[in-house]
């Protein structure tokens, strides 16, 4: 598989989807020009950019929909040194150790749909960069956290309130011996507001998960 990305690298040469710069996917310089996510959201969730810029508008949506699966990698680094950054804290003051990750999950008919789940691999990704770094000691798991029901697209939804009773009963918890008094990381990509998060949390605290904590790349 790495064999075949040379050769697709060599024939299609990595471009910057915004500025067109070779060889990144998206390049700092095109991020450093994203603002920070300002606007409120719960504080056991950190979300990383604004949501309305364009480059984070479009490189999440090529990411989510389009098959551009690198872009993870981008935002998994992102993640990374902010999980790294509240990390530190967390872990002298509130005993936040060892945690597990977990990605929000899709429904199964959706990810077949999809073939991937975006979340998924930025979790895959943020688990690589640790084990080079070893600054955290933490483990991914892909199957406890499950989306049992098919949602309507949180999207088409306006009202908050609408949007959480919309995923009330979407997740369950298989295996909640792992998570049983352990610390969690959830990471999704984009949180509005914040209704699929605590909707996630809620089920996880029902297994006796400790803390609950997000990451998200947008909001
Ligand atoms: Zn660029």
């Amino acid at each position: 598989m790495r064999f075949l990305d040379t050769i697709l690298d060599i024939i299609f040469p990595v471009k910057c989807i915004l500025c067109g710069q070779t060889g990144i996917d998206l390049c700092l310089k095109c991020l450093k020009d994203v603002p920070g996510a300002e606007r409120e959201s719960a504080k056991w969730i950190f979300p990383i950019y604004d949501y309305r810029h364009p480059a984070i508008k479009k490189s999440l949506w090529l990411l989510k929909y389009k098959g551009k699966k690198r872009l993870a990698k981008i935002f998994a680094e992102i993640i990374y040194e902010k999980i790294l950054e509240e990390f530190s804290e967390l872990s002298v003051l509130q005993n936040f150790t060892e945690p597990i990750l977990i990605p929000v999950p899709l429904s199964s008919k959706r990810y077949q749909e999809r073939g991937y789940n975006q979340a998924q691999l930025i979790c895959q990704e943020i688990i690589k960069i640790n084990s080079l770094r070893e600054k955290i000691d933490m483990q991914l798991e892909n199957n406890i956290l499950i989306k049992i029901k098919e949602t309507e697209h949180q999207a088409r939804i306006k009202n908050r309130n609408e949007r959480l009773k919309n995923l009330i009963g979407s997740f369950a918890v298989k295996n909640s011996e792992l998570i049983k008094n352990r610390n969690i990381i959830l990471i999704d990509d984009i949180t509005t507001t914040g209704a699929t998060l605590t909707e996630a949390k809620k089920v996880l605290k029902q297994a006796d998960a400790r803390k609950v904590i997000a990451f998200t790349v947008a909001h």
